[in-house]
């Protein structure tokens, strides 16, 4: 005898329902031509999880729990959105022989094939509930507002106001975006935001926030980098080059020429080198301290005497060694300020004290 069974079989079997549904179902199923499963789910007789998971039992495929999948962002990105939604599948892994998907319907040759020729592998196929494979998608695609997003943001400055941390990276996939934030040699992700997120979004956020800032960006074959320096500070020294490492760094006085792009910052102009008369706010190493220059910490100059430094000194936190816990706002580090005239083998030595302990 077939080990295969009939759907109307299990689900008795099952008792999921009795003879009079599947004597229901299957009237109708012969009246439309609809499948029986579909026919009894329309007719209120057994639930489209049911369905599933007796389609799931009878071609020996696993049930998965769609609300304990968290979808793979990048596996995403190689789907079309529409694709998804209407065939109700989400990719869960990916390796080079085999691709695992769940889908509500694990006969739905049409989809299936296009997988596999397109990836050119394996698909395992799994099922699931189809209604929460939609809802597990939809959410994934799901974009922040811009009130999200600047709440998120601030939430994020909060968290960094008094640290090391001056710059913001933030890395947009399809379906989300990575933010890390930067300073005095240490990057740590701090926050992923859901939704596809653009440039402009980003400036929106910070414009709301009327916080302006200096950026860079770089793009890649289809992704883009996004680096922001919030300046928010006035530095309380004139006459000395300053060092600035803290979050909001600290803005030279008048017109300043700086290496990086500017948003929001009037009196700044974009330039390579520094401009004789005028202050400097450089990003990048290898800018010669002046009297009006402002470097961030991890382009000061290797060898200098007399800098004042506007900074926090990060530490790795003792209760976590920088893994990260309440103790340190889950940032790993705890943040000593330090402020002053020094020299570049103080701050060498602060910077080394901090990260790797005292000798
Ligand atoms: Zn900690």
């Amino acid at each position: 005898m077939s080990k295969w069974k009939s759907i109307g079989q299990l689900l008795l079997e099952y008792g999921l329902t009795d003879d009079e549904g599947l004597r229901e179902g299957l009237k109708m199923h012969k009246a439309t031509g609809m499948r029986l499963g579909e026919a009894m789910v329309k007719l209120g007789k057994v639930s489209r999880d049911d369905i599933n998971w007796v389609l799931s039992k009878q071609l020996d495929i696993p049930f998965v729990i769609v609300e304990d999948v968290i979808p793979n962002d990048e596996l995403l990105g190689k789907f079309s959105r529409q694709f998804l939604i209407e065939n109700r599948i989400i990719p869960l892994h990916e390796t080079d022989e085999q691709i695992t998907i769940v889908t509500e319907d694990p006969l739905n040759d049409t989809a299936i094939d296009l997988i596999r020729n397109s990836f050119n592998k394996k698909v395992n196929v799994s099922t699931g509930s189809g209604r929460k494979i939609e809802k597990v998608l939809k959410k994934a695609y799901e974009k922040a507002t811009l009130p999200e997003l600047i709440n998120f943001l601030e939430g994020i400055v909060e968290r960094i106001r008094e640290t090391s941390f001056y710059r913001l990276d933030f890395l947009p996939g399809k379906t989300s975006c990575r933010i890390n934030v930067f300073g005095a040699g240490i990057s740590r992700h701090i926050a992923t935001l859901q939704g596809a997120f653009t440039k402009q979004d980003i400036f929106g956020a910070f414009d709301g926030l009327d916080i302006p800032f200096l950026y860079d960006t770089f793009t890649g074959d289809d992704n883009l980098f996004l680096s922001v320096y919030p300046v928010v500070n006035r530095p309380d020294v004139r006459g000395t080059p300053v060092i600035s490492g803290r979050y909001g760094l600290c803005l030279p006085p008048d017109i300043t020429f700086t290496d990086t792009a500017i948003h929001g910052l009037a009196g700044f102009f974009r330039a390579g080198n520094p401009v004789p008369g005028y202050g400097y706010f450089a990003t990048k190493k290898g800018c010669p301290a002046s009297a009006d220059s402002v470097s961030v910490i991890d382009a000061a100059p290797d060898d200098f005497r007399e800098c004042y430094i506007d900074a926090y000194i990060p530490g790795k936190c003792p209760s976590c060694n920088a893994d990260g816990c309440g103790d340190c706002n889950d940032l790993g580090y705890r943040f000593t300020e330090m402020k002053g005239v020094y020299s570049s083998d103080d701050l060498n030595r602060r910077l080394k004290e901090g990260i790797h302990g005292k000798d």
